[in-house]
């Protein structure tokens, strides 16, 4: 079959590999749809492992069932979640290998769906196997795990209807935590990001302010938008350290800040703030894949109109460099 190897820093190459065989306890997946997402990239700038085969953001159909699965078919229309156990840490050898610490992930360690095929090692229906709903299409379905993480994510906070949230960091994990806290109900929703493309998104997906962090500082237009109070919540999606420390800053006293980027760095950072401010600091990771298509189903939150720009397989190569470098470029969908 056909993938997309990463053969060196911001190299990726479409090349001729082994079709998967199907492993005991999983399934293998023809694959209709692969999202390119933001952690990919940061593996894709360092260009390493060399053979990586990324893809965890996908749909597809069912077209083998391992002999130890139960509930899953062939033919069936799903999205899922690709890991295995490593059999031998604390956990695994205490039969509870789902809170294994050194997971292979599918995409990383483990090959990942920007191929005609993937397998998922285990199977397990509405735990890391999902149907779609017919209405679905396979384009949301692969849309459905950074939503998934977004949702999961935001939960960690619960906020309440009546909060003010603010939302760092304009990726597709950021705006999908828009969708979320709209479906939510949350009634002020402040966010601040980059990308001009972005930032429109931003104010489509339900955002009552929109910051453009390139030419105004975000924690003084939140403190301002708020009167100085401040807000309830943060949801920081950027990653960085400036915009770590502008949500010590505008988080409330008791507030929450949910740290969900991805940092590349390790942070330096003062705690006294976060004390003396009765502060919480939550690490969100975590996907919530029912929940997220649900969101998608029933129309609270519309995912495909963050799916800017569509390449085949052939066309990986292209793909990534518009994913990293294309100022317009939201999210790049492979369709192998
Ligand atoms: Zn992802
Ligand atoms: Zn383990």
């Amino acid at each position: 079959m056909k993938a997309a190897v990463l053969r060196g820093p911001e190299t990726i190459r479409t090349e001729t590999v082994d079709d998967p065989s199907v492993p005991d306890d999983g399934v293998v997946i023809r694959v209709r749809a692969c999202g390119i997402c933001g952690s990919d990239i940061h593996v894709y700038k360092a260009g390493e492992p060399v053979g990586t085969v990324f893809g965890h953001e996908f749909s597809g159909d069912v077209v083998e069932v391992g002999k130890n699965v139960k509930g899953v078919e062939v033919g069936e229309r799903v999205t899922a979640v690709g890991f295995r156990p490593c059999g031998k840490c604390f956990w695994c050898v205490r039969g509870k290998s789902h809170r294994c610490s050194d997971m292979a992930l599918t995409g990383y360690q483990l090959p990942g769906a920007m191929a005609e095929y993937v397998a998922v090692p285990i199977a397990i229906p509405d735990r890391t196997v999902f149907k779609l709903p017919d209405e679905m299409t396979y384009e949301d379905g692969a849309t459905v795990e950074p939503l998934s993480i977004s949702l999961f994510s935001v939960k960690r906070g619960q906020p309440k209807e009546s909060d003010t949230v603010a939302v760092l960091g304009l990726g597709v994990i950021g705006l999908n935590a828009i969708l979320v806290l709209k479906a939510l109900g949350v009634s002020r929703i402040l966010a601040s990001g980059r990308r001009p493309s972005r930032l429109e998104a931003a104010g489509l997906c339900g955002a009552h302010l929109v910051i453009d962090a390139a030419k105004e500082d975000a924690l003084a237009a939140i403190m301002d938008a708020t009167g100085g109070m401040g807000v309830d919540c943060v949801v920081e999606c950027a990653g960085s350290p400036v915009t770590f420390e502008q949500a010590v800053e505008m988080a409330k006293g008791g507030g929450s800040i949910l740290l969900v980027g991805i940092f590349e760095e390790p942070l330096l950072w003062d705690p006294r703030k976060v004390i003396a401010k009765n502060l919480n600091l939550i690490g969100c990771l975590g996907g919530n894949f029912p929940g997220a298509i649900e969101l998608i189903r029933s129309g609270k939150a519309v995912t495909r109109h963050f799916v800017t720009h569509r390449f085949s397989l052939d066309e990986a190569g292209e793909a990534f460099r518009v994913q990293h470098k294309d100022k317009d470029a939201i999210k790049v969908m492979i369709i192998p």
